[in-house]
C-alpha cells in the first residue's frame, strides 16, 4: 500500500485559504506505512473539510483498506435500522421525488446491498457497484450485477438510470465534485441522486474538536483521513449544496438528523455495562451531545436528494478525477 499524497485546493470551490485544524490522527496502517504530517483543514468560502495534503489511494489499496475488517459488528437494533428502517424510508422519498418512473436503480458503493434488497422488494431493476471485494457475494446472492472497481471505470453509459443511491461513500473520495458530474452523467434527465454522508458541521464534532484543544492535542478529531473510517473530505449542509450546484444538480431537499444517533449510542451505553464509572460517565456525556446536536439541527446525519435537471442544465459530462 502506498499512497500519494498532493496538495490540493478546496476539492469542492478551488478555494486556497484553508484553515488549519491540527494533524490527522493515524492508524496502526498508516502509521507502519510512515504515513503522518496530513492536516485537517477547513476552507473559508464553501466550508468544506478536508485532508491536506489529500491522500490517493490505488484500486488495490482501496481494496484492502475496505475488506472484511473494515465492517463493523452492529447491534440487532443498528442492523435493522441499517438493513430496514433507513432503506425502507429513502427509497420511498427518491420514489416520491422520482414519481413512479423508477425502473433501473444504482447502490453506489452498495457494501452489504441493504438499499439493493429493499429496491429489488420494490420491483426495481437494481445495480451496485463498490470498491470492496467484499460487495461481489452480495450480488452473487441478489442474482444481480455488482460491478467491483471505481464508479468511473465501470460499464454504464450515460443516461442509465433512474436513480442513484449512496449511503457513507462520498466522504471517502478526494474528488467529490468529480464523482457528482459522474452520477449527473449516469442518470436520465430529470433522474434523483439520494446521498447520505457524516454532518461535519454537527455538534458533536464540534465537541470532539473542543475536547482535542482541552487535551492540548495537536491533532485533528475531525474526518480521520489517516485512520477507519478513512473520510478525506467532510461535508455539512452548505458545502453540499455548493458541490451539487457545481456539478450541475437541482437540490431537491437536504436533510439532517434522520439516522438515530442518540438512541444508537444510548443502546451502545446499556450494552456495555458493566461499564465502570469514568466510561459510563463519558458515555452519558456524548450522548447529551448528540441529543443536544438533533434537537438543535446539528445531528450526526446529513442526506440530500439532488435531481438532474430534464432540460436546460449545462452539460457536466466531462468526470476529471485527476483533480
Ligand atoms: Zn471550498
Amino acid at each position: 500500500m502506498s499512497p500519494i499524497l498532493h496538495s490540493v485546493s478546496c476539492p469542492v470551490c478551488d478555494g486556497d485559504v484553508p484553515k488549519r485544524l491540527g494533524l490527522a490522527e493515524t492508524s496502526e496502517k498508516t502509521r507502519d506505512l510512515g504515513i503522518d504530517g496530513v492536516h485537517v483543514v477547513r476552507c473559508f468560502r464553501c466550508g468544506l473539510f478536508y485532508a491536506d495534503p489529500m491522500p490517493a489511494w490505488t484500486v488495490a489499496d482501496l481494496a484492502a483498506l475496505y475488506d472484511h475488517d473494515y465492517y463493523p459488528a452492529m447491534t440487532a437494533w443498528w442492523e435493522n435500522i441499517r438493513a430496514r428502517v433507513n432503506p425502507v424510508r429513502r427509497l420511498g422519498a427518491l420514489q416520491h421525488y422520482c414519481g413512479s418512473s423508477i425502473s433501473r436503480f444504482l447502490e453506489v458503493g452498495c457494501g452489504p446491498g441493504y438499499a439493493l434488497k429493499e429496491a429489488l422488494r420494490r420491483g426495481w431493476q437494481a445495480y451496485g457497484q463498490d470498491v470492496s471485494p467484499v460487495a461481489s457475494s452480495v450480488g452473487a446472492s441478489l442474482g444481480i450485477d455488482v460491478f467491483i472497481g471505481p464508479l468511473e471505470q465501470g460499464p454504464y453509459a450515460d443516461s442509465s438510470f433512474d436513480a442513484v443511491y449512496l449511503d457513507s461513500v462520498i466522504e471517502h473520495l478526494p474528488t467529490p465534485v468529480a464523482f457528482l458530474r459522474e452520477l449527473w452523467r449516469l442518470l436520465k434527465p430529470g433522474g434523483c441522486a439520494y446521498i447520505v454522508c457524516p454532518n461535519a458541521d454537527s455538534l458533536a464534532s464540534v465537541f470532539m474538536e473542543f475536547w482535542a484543544r482541552l487535551r492540548s492535542s495537536d491533532r485533528s478529531a475531525r474526518i480521520c483521513p489517516l485512520r477507519p473510517p478513512y473520510h478525506v473530505v467532510g461535508f455539512g449542509p452548505h458545502a453540499m449544496r455548493w458541490a451539487a450546484e457545481r456539478a450541475g444538480f437541482a437540490v431537491v431537499q437536504i436533510l439532517v438528523d434522520k439516522d438515530y444517533q442518540t438512541r444508537r449510542f444510548s443502546q451502545r451505553l446499556m450494552a456495555s455495562r458493566p461499564p465502570g464509572l469514568r466510561a459510563g460517565l463519558k458515555q452519558a456525556g456524548w450522548t447529551v451531545v448528540y441529543w443536544l446536536g438533533e434537537r438543535a439541527g446539528r445531528g450526526m446525519n446529513l442526506e440530500a436528494i439532488l435531481r438532474k435537471p430534464n432540460t436546460g442544465g449545462r452539460s457536466c459530462c466531462t468526470s476529471d478525477f485527476s483533480r
